[in-house]
């Protein structure tokens, strides 16, 4: 009897690290539920070298993996390439690649459903098509997807630039207030073609057959709850949302890696929970004038600390060239209390999981947030772009999981007597305790949300069945 062929499911990840670390999770998860997955990315000249080393790490642990890549779109793409904003760059991009992808796709038989990135609705439409099921996978939380979705309405109903409203709370039906300045750099002007082209994808994510979003019930109660009642969106239903995070790399894998991270051993060497890790994800870097407040201020509070330092953009090709913007003689000032590191690549996860790490200063990218959660480690958020200004606010208002940089605003440079408070307040106050607790209880059910059972697993094994 011929066995019934596996169905399979072309997954279509984002070009950052934060969007294709997660959407590789997700394909082993579909793996270990007998799905075939075949992972599709644009020609390697349009990807960075740590997308591929990362690519091929998880082919190799995955072998049943299927990895395609498009062909290199046939048409020009040099206006693409001088668009002034990269997610304009990075959308055109995509967009180029959607008639390699929709060949593809038309080829697999028995036909595939597919999961595309967050931001590649054009590909949703490639898809409709041919009459395959759509879905897309989003990377940030549940509350975020609930602004998003509903930020095109907002931004047509306010006369003049969101920007003009500064610190004014702007109201989403469910959700705390945010400041009109928390919300997503890109859109704070009217006109712009990031604006347009921005909250033109959060206009057509409501076509996705259904969403998968990287969070868990139990983080974001109010967040899950405004998409499954559907008020986020006026006058149109929400897609069905599956909450299947949190996805995140194993830090045991990174930690038997063949080159283990020289910082991991020095963390070997220090008392438990007594380090303060600092980094901003994989792109995030301060000014120079930050960096030297960030320094002294580390110095002056005398707690042990582990920094991820990069050179602002555009960023010189020698990493070691950001020790260049440190105070003169900080690192042997600091020798026995701290380590800055300028890899490109640094075992977050593990670093996370590490019993001497104590507290994670991060930038509060959704994917390092979860990664602090599922380690249990309390934060100081210090976000600079994209949604991490709503991330803050939920994570020290709602989640209470993080404390936040007093006076810390988009744009003000943190003197460093505000960053030696916020490090004793972070590692020695009454404070920390509670930070601490409520981090432990995340800790908790973001384990149980992955075990038989659990909130995570059970949608999961509901996308399952719906495909
Ligand atoms: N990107 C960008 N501005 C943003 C978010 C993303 O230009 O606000 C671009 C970034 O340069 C990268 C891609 O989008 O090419 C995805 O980046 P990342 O994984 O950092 O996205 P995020 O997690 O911030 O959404
Ligand atoms: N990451 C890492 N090492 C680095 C920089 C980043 O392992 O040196 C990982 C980090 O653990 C997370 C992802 O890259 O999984 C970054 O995603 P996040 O959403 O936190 O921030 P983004 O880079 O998208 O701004």
């Amino acid at each position: 009897m011929a066995m019934a062929a596996a169905r399979r499911l072309v997954l279509f990840p984002g070009l950052g690290m934060g969007h294709l670390i997660p959407m590789l999770e997700l394909a082993a998860a579909c793996i270990r539920r007998d799905l075939a997955v075949t992972v599709v990315v644009p020609d390697p000249s349009f990807t960075a070298p740590a997308f591929s080393a990362t690519l091929r790490k998880y082919a190799s642990r995955l072998p049943s993996l299927s990895v395609h890549a498009l062909p290199r779109p046939g048409h020009d793409l040099s206006a693409a390439a001088a668009a002034s904003h990269p997610l304009v760059r990075m959308l055109a991009v995509l967009r180029a690649h959607v008639p390699g992808l929709r060949d593809f796709l038309r080829g697999l038989r028995p036909a595939p459903e597919l999961v595309a990135d967050m931001f590649f609705v054009d590909a949703l439409d490639a898809a409709a098509e041919l009459g395959i099921p759509g879905y897309l996978f989003f990377c940030t939380g549940a509350a975020n997807l609930a602004v998003f979705l509903r930020l095109p309405h907002v931004c047509s109903g306010t006369s003049g630039n969101l920007r003009e409203l500064g610190e004014a709370p702007v109201s989403f039906p469910g959700l705390r207030p945010l400041p009109a300045s928390h919300l997503l750099e890109e859109v704070l002007d009217r006109g712009t073609d990031v604006s347009a082209a921005i909250l033109d994808v959060f206009d057509r994510m409501a076509a996705a057959r259904g969403i998968l979003v990287n969070t868990f019930e139990a983080l974001e109660s109010s967040g899950v709850a405004v998409l499954r009642d559907g008020r986020c969106l006026p006058n149109r239903p929400t897609p069905p949302v599956y909450c299947i995070g949190p996805l995140i790399a194993n830090g045991g894998d990174e930690e038997e890696e063949e080159e283990r991270h020289p910082c991991l051993a020095w963390l070997d060497a220090q008392p438990e929970h007594s380090v303060v890790f600092l980094s901003f994800g994989s792109r995030g870097a301060l000014s120079p004038d930050q960096v030297r407040e960030m320094a002294t201020g580390l110095e002056r509070s005398g707690h042990r600390f582990l920094w991820v330092l990069r050179a602002p953009a555009p960023a010189p090709a020698e990493p070691n060239a950001a020790f260049a913007l440190l105070p003169e003689g900080f690192l042997s000032r600091i020798a026995d209390k701290g380590v800055v590191v300028t890899t490109p690549w640094v075992p977050q996860v593990a670093v996370l999981q590490h019993a001497s790490t104590g507290a994670f200063l991060t930038h509060c990218g959704w994917n390092s947030t979860l990664e602090a959660v599922a380690a249990g480690v309390p934060m100081v958020c210090w976000p600079l772009d994209a949604e991490q200004w709503m991330n803050k606010v939920f994570l020290v208002e709602e989640m209470k999981v993080a404390m936040e940089v007093t006076g810390y605003k988009p744009g003000v440079l943190v003197r460093a007597d505000t960053v030696e408070a916020t490090m004793r307040r972070i590692m020695e106050s009454e404070e920390r305790k509670g930070v601490v607790q409520r981090v432990m209880v995340a800790k908790e059910s973001a384990a149980a949300a992955w075990k038989e059972g659990g909130l995570s697993w059970a949608e999961f094994a509901e996308f399952v069945k719906t495909i």
